[in-house]
């Protein structure tokens, strides 16, 4: 690959803000000649220019496989706007020259731009219980026609709302997803619902999650009051990809705990499906390598226990089985005086999946439990009034649903 391959190279950066919403910015690099950020970009900056810093040098990084670059942020004026574009304008200049393209990443992302590492922080509660979300992934897209096969799409267009734009592209049949952890304080104890992607994986399957570094994750969940070794149990709700990257960490060549002190919750009747699908020479290898770089680690050295429906984490916080998106899906409920909500894991990923509740995604493994599953999980809300806080979510990032002539719609807070 030489110079003139990156005339399409293109970086969006996006970032969810809890008092501006969405934030967006992108620029362009034709070849030869990087351009620079246009003044008003300025308005997409954060407060304190931080996250954008990093996502803008992992981007870099990542696409030009540089070892490091050095890009000053320091504030909110229009010096440190400067700064930023000629430190990028003299890095990408010498990269131009010195280095070819790592065509692994250029091919991943045809046209679509640099999309990973958003977030920022995000907090909600929902009565006395903190909700904190620390984002590992943002604006993740799928495929939507093969996504969500069933799909009644000319059903969906003439209802589009205006929040759908965070989860859908239906321009370009898009899925947005997040790929998120929600830390909750409950009572006096952390708990880490799912564990996203993680560093250093190996997922030749996904490349932009494959080998990632210095994606922020943990100074984001230290940003949001939590420290590692203040989490007291890590609950996955299944034993996809991207729910357990974060179990552990690449130290010395060793996957070791990411969470000192922490017990990692996995199902029971999920483990045992997946070994007996490895077993049997029928697990996805994407999966395999989570669960064996993830997973296994931890039963090894003892820090796993298997949890089955009915479990209590807290007051009033119990474990419940899901089924449908993988055998032995649990999701979170909770049920306190003053909180009623669900975090159901995957049994839906798209707020589509509210308005049609029959649709279940390419990726379950049993599409039609699956859908009995999310049907009786958006009944059991309408009724109850239940916050149901899926994982891949964006916006909000959580919902209500009403009843609707035998079907649901969603109902996002402000
Ligand atoms: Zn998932």
């Amino acid at each position: 690959m030489g110079q003139n391959s990156i005339s399409w190279t293109r970086f969006n950066l996006t970032r969810f803000d809890p008092k501006r919403g969405m934030s967006r910015w992108t620029t362009r690099f034709p070849p030869g000649k990087p351009q620079r950020m246009r003044e008003d970009d300025r308005e997409n900056r954060d407060e304190d220019g931080t996250v954008h810093g990093r996502m803008l040098r992992a981007a870099i990084e990542r696409l030009y496989a540089l070892d490091d670059i050095s890009i000053q942020h320091v504030g909110r004026c229009g010096v440190a706007c400067a700064r930023w574009r000629f430190a990028l304008a003299d890095r990408l200049e010498r990269s131009l020259s010195e280095s070819a393209l790592p065509s692994r990443v250029i091919q991943s992302e045809p046209g679509n731009g640099w999309r990973r590492d958003g977030g920022g922080l995000l907090r909600f509660a929902i009565g006395d219980i903190e909700v904190a979300v620390i984002v590992d992934d943002d604006d993740f897209r799928l495929p939507l026609r093969a996504f969500l096969p069933r799909l009644d799409l000319a059903a969906i267009e003439p209802r589009y709302d205006p929040i759908a734009a965070e989860f859908v592209d239906l321009d370009r049949d898009c899925l947005r997803c997040a790929i998120q952890s929600f830390a909750l304080k409950l009572d006096r104890r952390t708990i880490l619902v799912d564990a996203c992607i993680g560093e250093r994986k190996d997922r030749p399957e996904i490349p932009v999650w494959s080998h990632r570094s210095r994606t922020g994750w943990l100074d984001r969940l230290r940003a949001a009051g939590v420290a590692p070794e203040s989490v007291d149990l890590v609950f996955c709700t299944h034993l996809h990809i991207d729910h357990v990257g974060w179990n552990t960490m690449d130290v010395d060549g060793a996957w070791r705990p990411t969470f000192p002190n922490v017990r990692y919750l996995v199902g029971r009747r999920e483990l045992a499906d997946w070994e007996a699908r490895i077993a049997a020479g029928v697990a996805a290898p994407m999966h395999v390598r989570g669960l064996r770089d993830s997973v296994f680690p931890l039963v090894e050295v003892g820090r796993v226990d298997l949890v089955d429906e009915g479990l209590e984490l807290a007051a009033g916080a119990a474990l419940t089985l899901l089924p449908g998106h993988t055998v032995g899906h649990i999701g979170l409920r909770i049920d306190r005086p003053e909180a009623r909500a669900l975090f159901c894991g995957d049994a839906m990923h798209s707020p589509l999946q509210i308005v049609q509740p029959a649709v279940s995604t390419s990726s379950c493994s049993d599409p039609q439990l699956a859908a009995q599953t999310r049907i009786a999980v958006l009944e059991e809300a309408a009724a109850s009034g239940r916050v149901v806080v899926p994982a891949h979510f964006r916006g909000p990032r959580r919902v209500t649903v009403a009843g609707r002539g035998g079907g649901f719609l969603p109902s996002f807070p402000v």
